[in-house]
């Protein structure tokens, strides 16, 4: 489970991007994944804050290594299986989702609330949106044979509202 609220503050390391109203990652921050980190005895490494920055900062999902090319920026070139263990991080962690179907990862949107992450997949724009669904199908169908779920994503394409 994760504890960090809604706050609406942006963090500093936003400064050099323009943010847009309808950015959907608004109300999580790197503040509050690293205060979630402490209070449940993780380690939110130098390379997890990086790439869980580069993640909240982006208007779409992002693959390992467009992650990776953001990350050569500042003089430090970074390893691909050290990207792929801070992403293991994050998603095992319930701060960031894989979407199969892209290979992409993206911040939560819905984050300090147990849910199964649901994709909206525009096939016309690529844009992605993480639904709000509070109880999915996989979970009840789980709770009625017993079966703990350890990890589950759904994903579902068509237009989006910009794109019909
Ligand atoms: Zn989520
Ligand atoms: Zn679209």
């Amino acid at each position: 489970m994760l504890s960090f609220g809604c706050r609406t503050t942006h963090p500093s390391f936003r400064k050099q991007q323009k943010m847009t109203a309808a950015h959907t990652h608004d109300h999580l921050t790197l503040d509050e994944v690293a205060a979630s980190c402490r209070e449940r005895g993780l380690r939110f490494t130098d390379i997890r804050r990086q790439v869980m920055g580069i993640l909240l900062n982006s208007e779409k999902p992002l693959g390992a290594y467009a992650i990776l090319e953001q990350m050569t920026g500042d003089g430090s070139p970074a390893q691909p299986p050290k990207v792929y263990r801070a992403l293991d991080f994050l998603v095992g962690n319930g701060f960031a989702h894989k979407i199969a179907t892209q290979s992409t990862f993206t911040a939560c949107a819905h984050p300090g609330q147990p849910h199964t992450p649901t994709f909206l997949i525009c096939k016309s724009c690529d844009s992605v949106t993480e639904a709000e669904i509070p109880s999915s199908p996989i979970q009840e169908a789980a709770k009625a044979t017993g079966f703990k779920v350890e990890g589950a994503v759904l994903e579902a394409e068509g237009i989006c509202p910009d794109c019909a």
